[in-house]
């Protein structure tokens, strides 16, 4: 498995445009600090969430499932879908794709797609497991990410193949699932310093999920973990990595490759 990560940050991005706290001061200032949304590209085929796709540095051609967390349109803009029918005008003929995710999702992108492009719609709720056209096979998980408004999604969390938990929106602690042990762990780092919130993780909450999360073997000694959807709510770029280095995490720049060390 190869993951890009296109996006690694919250919803209104790191720097904020609005903000000049002395995180957003620190990422206008240091070249490549900049995050955008979090989203993220699996073996050129698996697009995960859409919020990045714009500042996508590869190509996405090759994409052949869309795969949404939730509605809230840092993570399912449709826009992108919007684009597919620019380049067929262009270039002539649609490649089939498949969109996925929690029915909130899709319903966001239904307008978005001409009569005649071939999209397929996967609805997936929490228990779903599924084999994408993208080849991946997905079990959904529950999201502590609003989950009593019928405009979210419900939020969802995925197990890719066994190898990816992609854990973003969530508060925590997470509900309760079961996990293989992961290679690749990207989890929410929302809210960094703020205080506890209900529908995301502060930089406490991320240590203690990570701590439940070794416990139950979902992450071992190998497991790359990754904090993701990070705002300006944490610490300047060297502080942060301090910080995560002391609870086994990173959190390397958007346009990162991540490459499986397991075979196929
Ligand atoms: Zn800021
Ligand atoms: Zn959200």
């Amino acid at each position: 498995m190869e993951i890009r990560l296109l996006g690694t940050g919250s919803g209104d991005g790191w720097p904020n445009p609005w903000c000049t706290c002395r995180s957003c001061t620190w990422a206008r200032a240091t070249p490549g600090a900049a995050r955008g949304q979090t989203s993220v590209l699996v073996d050129g085929t698996l697009l995960l969430d859409t919020g990045s796709a714009r500042r996508a540095t590869v190509p996405l051609d090759t994409v052949r499932t869309v795969l949404f967390t939730h509605a809230h349109p840092d993570h399912a803009d449709p826009q992108p879908l919007l684009w597919r029918q620019a380049r067929a005008a262009r270039e002539g003929g649609l490649p089939p794709l498949e969109i996925a995710g929690p029915p909130a999702a899709l319903d966001l992108c239904r307008d978005w797609v001409a009569p005649d492009d071939p999209v397929t719609w996967t609805p997936l709720r929490a228990g779903d497991q599924a084999r994408l056209a993208s080849g991946h096979r997905v079990r959904a998980l529950p999201a502590r990410h609003w989950p009593q408004d019928p405009h979210v999604g419900p939020a969802l969390l995925y197990d890719v193949d066994a190898t990816l938990f992609a854990a973003w929106d969530t508060g925590a602690p997470l509900p309760e699932a079961e996990h293989p042990t992961y290679e690749f762990v990207l989890l929410d780092c929302n809210n960094g310093f703020l205080p506890p919130y209900p529908e995301h993780h502060n930089l406490a909450d991320f240590a203690a999920t990570l701590a439940d999360l070794r416990a139950r073997g979902a992450i071992g000694p190998h497991t790359r973990v990754v904090a993701v959807s990070l705002s300006c709510a944490n610490p300047p770029g060297p502080e942060l990595d301090a910080h995560l280095s002391r609870l086994g995490a990173e959190a390397p720049p958007d346009g990162t490759l991540l490459v499986s060390r397991r075979a196929g």
